[in-house]
Order: C-alpha cells, then structure tokens, then sequence
C-alpha cells in the first residue's frame, strides 16, 4: 500500500532527488492553466460560465450568489455545525489578533525618522475549495486572518455543487453569513483565480486571492502572481511525520490516512529511525483503509509516488529529512519532541507529540491552515494577518537631518555614476554641498 526508501547509511548530498514527490506538480499544471486563464481575460464571465459548465457540470445563470441565499444557508445550518464553527472562529480569532502589527518608527538622527505603516490590501479574493470535499474551515482560515488585518473589501468563491442547485456547499455559504461575508461566488478551479486576477463583469478585480485548492488553482496562482497578490501555493495537502520507536503505530498510521482523504494526489510520508515501526505502520494502514469511508482515495494517495516510508539512522538524519522536504504539515511523535521541534528549520505548521495530529490544525487548534505545499514552506508562510498587509516605510527628515546625510550621498551617488542624484540634494544647499 505504501513504498519504503531506505536511507540508512550515508545520505544523499541532494536529497530533493529521492524523496517522494507527486507526478502532476504545479510547474506540469502549468501549461494546462494558461488557455483557462487567458479565456477569461478576454471573455470574462462568458468564459468563466462555460469553464464551470465543463468542469463543475453546472450552468450557472450568475456567478454572484444572492445575498438572501447566504443569509438563508446560515438560518438552516445545523446548529451542532453551528457551533464547531463559532468555536473555530473564535479559536483562529484569538491566535490571528495577536499577529496584528503596529506602526514603528526609528529616529535614525535628530530630525530623521523611517517609520513603518502597515497598511491592509484594499480587496481579497478569497478561495475556499469544494471539488472531491467541501471545506466549509477554510472560510474560517481565510476570512478571519483578512478581517483581522483590516481588509475593507472581502469576496468568497467556492465551486459549483450540481447537487446544490449550482450554488456553493450550503455549509460554505452558512459560514460566509457566519463571518459576515456576503459577495460570494460560485466558481472554483483556476477560472476562479483569474476572475480575481483580471475581474469579470459580475466580479471587480480583486487586489489579492489566497486560500487553498487542488493543482489547478495552484498553478493559477502562480502563473497570475505579479498581475494579482497571493499567499502561498497552497496546493493538494502533505503530512510528513517524524517518528521514533516510542510513536504509536495507530496515531501515526491514522493521521496518514486522515491527510491522504483529501486528494489522491496528498502526500503522507513517515520518516523513522524504528525499522520496527515502519514494519507496525505498514501493517495497520491496510487495517484502518478498509474501515475509512473514502477509503479508494486515500489507497491510491498512499500509494502514489508521493508518499512513503523512509528509513534514517538517527533523528538528525529524520531532521534533514523532513528539512529538505519542507511539509506543509510536519508531526512530530518522538521521546522529546518540543526538543526536535524547535530545530526544524522547513515546514509550513509543526505538530507537537502524540497530542496535536494535523485534524486538530485543520478546524480547531487556531493555528491557520492555509499552508505552503510542494517544498514551498522552504520560502514562504502560512495564511496570517501578515500576509493581507504591507509595510510602507514613511520618511520624514529635516532640513539639518538632510544636510547631516548629503556629503554621503553625493559620494555614493557619484560611485553609482549617478550623478543627477547628488544634484537633487545640492539643490536644496544652493548646490553647497554641507560637509
Ligand atoms: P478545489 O476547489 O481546489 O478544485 C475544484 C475545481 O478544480 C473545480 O471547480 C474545477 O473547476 C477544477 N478542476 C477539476 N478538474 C480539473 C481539470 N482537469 N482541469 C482544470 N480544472 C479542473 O477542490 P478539490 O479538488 O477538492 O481540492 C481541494 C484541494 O485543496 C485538495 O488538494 C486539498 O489537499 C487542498 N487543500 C490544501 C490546503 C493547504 O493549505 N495546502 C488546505 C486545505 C485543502
């Protein structure tokens, strides 16, 4: 069900190159994107309408849910999902309001300060997944970081359900009114990436998209970057877990399969120093696949090239493992695992001991899980209030303040061969340039 690489003894110098990664990666999406992205550039929601028709096999009148329709969902929403969701919102606000920034400013000299403004983007388009499931958790991890930081304008967009009458899962709807969301869409994929990227004629343009979703918005994303804001590729999920021979086999074989469910295109890989837990895992992953509902899916993510077992020596060797694989989710079940933890240098969101699998993150823990896959968390974040700000330096200097800098200017300007520079301060001095 799940391949085992052998690492022991002396590891690779590259290790990128025999770690377990999917066939279909963003980069191979890429090309399959372009023609989708480009039709609704020029055709606008025409395009969009009949992408929908092909992928989501709904024809969709609007793409604009009504308003009256989100109010409704949240009316009719179950009220046990009611309040998991009121506690999950509560939860992420709580973690998400201590990530507010504030303005500093540094008085370099007398007279010259740089002060540093943080200043929300204007409007985000953002994505909440619903092809094979429907995640009603990722408005939560969206919204709450967005409003948070202050972002004034807020759209929702979600696939078309053909067994919901076209419209996005009522659950996603019901968590939009929940958070006081009303412009939602019911588009998915990466024509939902390029209505925010170049707007449609039901859409305005959005100045950011983040969220999650599956290859395709992906590589939507990466391929508008620069024409639109995002967060991170937070593309078909992984989990890799760290573990010793103190792990359970049924934890670690349960929060395998637990992110497996998602895609059959999710990463589980388990890096162990314990041949006898490796030989224990192997044994129950078959036991607890054949009693999972979507048990087809997570066999074929198990046994797809991106996941596996790997054998190392020791836990330094685990550590420069899972480093060079940088996860999105990274657990660690070993003898002192804050220990290990806190060496990890990759990984989009580190879970701690047998007590904090990854199901935790995904709703409740208040932790964001919007989270960088496919080796991004080398470089980049999860979804948080940083990501919905920028920081705009403000500079304010003084006649004197200047004058006390203008000799080094001219210098480097002159260095530069840049002269008309150091002219730009004479002529503040009378074209004396203060010593
Ligand atoms: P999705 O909403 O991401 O994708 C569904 C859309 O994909 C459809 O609306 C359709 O338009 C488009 N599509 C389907 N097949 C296509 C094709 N062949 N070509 C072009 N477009 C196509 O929903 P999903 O498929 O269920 O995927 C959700 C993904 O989100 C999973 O991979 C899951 O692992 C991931 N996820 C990631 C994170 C994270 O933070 N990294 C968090 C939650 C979920």
């Amino acid at each position: 069900m799940i391949s085992r690489t052998d690492l022991r003894g002396a590891l690779p110098e590259d290790l990128r190159h025999v770690l377990p990664r999917a066939e279909l990666d963003v980069e191979a999406a890429l090309e399959k994107v372009r023609p989708i992205c480009e039709d609704v550039h020029h055709r606008g929601v025409e395009a969009v309408r009949e992408l929908t028709a092909r992928f989501d096999g709904v024809e969709l009148e609007s793409t604009r849910v009504p308003v009256e329709t989100v109010t409704r969902a949240l009316e009719e929403l179950d009220p046990r999902i009611r309040a998991a969701l009121e506690e999950s919102i509560r939860r992420a606000r709580l973690v998400h309001r201590d990530q507010r920034r504030t303005d500093v400013t540094t008085q370099v000299v007398p007279g010259g300060t740089v002060t540093e403004r943080w200043v929300p983007v204007e409007r985000v388009g953002l994505y909440v997944p619903g092809g094979r499931a429907v995640y009603p958790s990722s408005v939560v991890m969206n919204v709450v970081p967005a409003q948070e930081a202050g972002v004034s304008s807020l759209a929702v967009t979600s696939p078309a359900q053909k067994e919901f009458g076209g419209l996005p899962h009522p659950t996603i709807l019901a968590a939009c009114a929940l958070l006081g969301v009303d412009e939602v869409y019911a588009v998915g994929g990466a024509q939902a990436v390029a209505m925010f990227a170049y707007g449609t004629e039901e859409c305005p343009p959005a100045t950011m998209v983040t969220g999650p979703g599956n290859i395709w918005v992906a590589a939507a994303k990466r391929l508008l970057k620069g024409r639109i804001g995002i967060d991170s590729e937070a593309g078909p999920t992984e989990i890799a877990i760290l573990a010793d021979s103190t792990a359970d086999p049924v934890h670690v074989a349960a929060d395998l399969i637990s992110q497996a469910e998602h895609d059959t295109i999710a990463a589980a890989v388990l890096v162990t120093d314990s041949a006898e837990l490796a030989e224990a895992v192997e044994r129950e992953l078959p036991r607890q696949v054949a009693a999972t509902k979507h048990g087809e899916r997570v066999t074929e993510a198990l046994s797809g090239r991106q996941s596996g077992i790997i054998l190392v020596d020791d836990m330094e060797a685990g550590l420069r493992v899972v480093d060079a694989y940088a996860a999105e989710h990274l657990e660690i079940h070993t003898a002192d695992a804050p220990a290990l933890a806190a060496r990890v240098r990759n990984a989009g969101a580190i879970f701690v001991g047998a007590y904090a699998p990854v199901s935790l993150g995904d709703y409740l823990a208040g932790s964001n899980h919007v989270l960088p896959t496919g080796g991004c968390a080398c470089h980049s974040s999860g979804l948080s209030v940083q990501t919905f700000l920028r920081g705009i330096h403000v500079v304010d200097y003084t006649r004197e303040a200047l004058a006390g800098a203008a000799a080094h200017v001219c210098v480097l300007a002159d260095a530069e061969d840049l002269p008309a520079h150091g002219a730009a301060i004479r002529a503040r001095f009378d074209w004396e340039v203060p010593s």
